[in-house]
């Protein structure tokens, strides 16, 4: 199915809430490319990080479907590359707020080993609270 863009959309609510969280001008992204060619996981996502950005500026909120606002590390190296300033890992994590707001739930606590839950890292169990739970 095509998705329908709009002005309505482009400027509607989504647009504008993602915006809030993040604190980042989607409007500012001129679609260069420099992120996702930097990106050391892209070959795991289904979007690319400006493929994501693009979504985000159209107000199509099917972004939020995409593996790739969970997959992002927060590594940072697209902020570095940058030409205008954008914050992508401000965005991903926006996403997933919003998502997660929505009631999406990516991890089963019950579903982990348990010698996995004992060797794994205190710090890395709540990141991954932060992340991927409600
Ligand atoms: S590097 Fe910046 S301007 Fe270029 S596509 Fe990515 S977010 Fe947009
Ligand atoms: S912060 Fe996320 S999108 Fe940006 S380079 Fe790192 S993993 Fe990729």
């Amino acid at each position: 199915m095509r998705t329908q863009i709009s002005i309505n959309k482009v400027r509607g609510p989504f647009v504008a809430r993602v915006e809030e969280i993040s604190g980042q001008d989607l409007l500012a992204c001129n679609q260069c490319g420099k992120c996702s060619a930097g990106c050391p996981v892209v070959a795991a996502m289904d979007l690319l990080p400006s493929q994501v950005i693009r979504m985000a500026q159209l107000g199509m909120e099917e972004v939020l479907e995409s593996k790739t606002i969970w997959i992002c590390a927060s590594c940072l190296t697209c902020v570095t590359r940058c030409p205008k300033g954008v914050d992508l890992p401000r965005l991903m994590e926006a996403l997933r707020q919003i998502s997660l707001r929505k009631g999406v739930t990516k991890l089963d606590l019950n579903a982990l080993p348990p010698e996995l839950v004992r060797e794994v890292p205190q710090l890395a169990i709540v990141g991954g609270f932060r992340k991927y739970m409600r």
